[in-house]
């Protein structure tokens, strides 16, 4: 019996660190992944199919069933809700922080601050529980810009190794939230391909 499970990937970072997760599980795309622009690839494995996403529509697609299961940073399942998801790992993959930043010496506490942020709902939480007043500016991009252009005073980001927030002249300031990729599922799917999905799950899951 065919299984046709299908695992949405978050392209970029995540991708590149979720192949080689895939391949200690004995799963490898059909194709070299660079070399194609298809968006729904084949793999090794008749049964598994792999889709590339943006990982803000990686939620989207497993809630609905369009796929079994997702790889997707835990900043976007905070920001965009993971209602009708099981989380099923913490894959300990693209580890980085999700953190405020700024131009040192530059941000005052009084008056009301400006964000610049790609991450309006989790900095909306974040700065409302230090009972701080902000504006969201939000942006989908290049976000160290905005405190240099005078657009926003802090930004609040994902920082790696800080070698971005560096090279624009940027400090971190605070931590709001350490961030790894989670592999998720779809809810029915656990039910309806149990036999197939869970030792699947469990050799991902086991390999961090
Ligand atoms: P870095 O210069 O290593 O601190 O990386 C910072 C840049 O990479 C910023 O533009 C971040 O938005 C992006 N970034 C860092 N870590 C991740 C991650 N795990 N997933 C997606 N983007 C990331």
């Amino acid at each position: 019996m065919k299984n046709n499970i299908v695992l949405a990937l978050t392209k970029g970072r995540i991708l590149r660190e979720s192949l080689p997760l895939l391949a200690d599980a004995g799963v490898e795309p059909a194709e070299p992944i660079d070399a194609t622009r298809k968006l729904l690839l084949a793999t090794n494995h008749e049964d598994i199919k792999l889709a590339i996403l943006r990982g803000a529509d990686v939620p989207t697609y497993v809630k609905y069933g369009a796929a079994d299961l997702g790889i997707v940073g835990k900043d976007v399942l905070l920001e965009y809700g993971s209602e009708g998801l099981y989380e099923a790992a913490d894959l300990g993959i693209a580890c980085c922080r999700l953190m405020t930043a700024g131009i040192p010496n530059r941000v005052s506490n009084v008056g009301t601050l400006r964000v610049a942020t790609k991450f309006v709902n989790i900095t909306r939480e974040y700065f409302g529980k230090k009972g701080k007043q902000i504006d969201i500016v939000k942006l989908y991009g290049a976000l160290e810009l905005a405190p240099l252009m005078d657009l926003a005073d802090v930004i609040v980001d994902l920082v790696d190794t800080g070698d971005t927030l560096r090279a624009n002249g940027l400090i971190p300031f605070e931590e709001i939230l350490p961030i790894s990729s989670r592999l998720i599922v779809n809810k029915a799917s656990i039910r309806q391909k149990t036999p197939f999905l869970l030792p699947f799950i469990d050799s991902l899951a086991k390999l961090n």
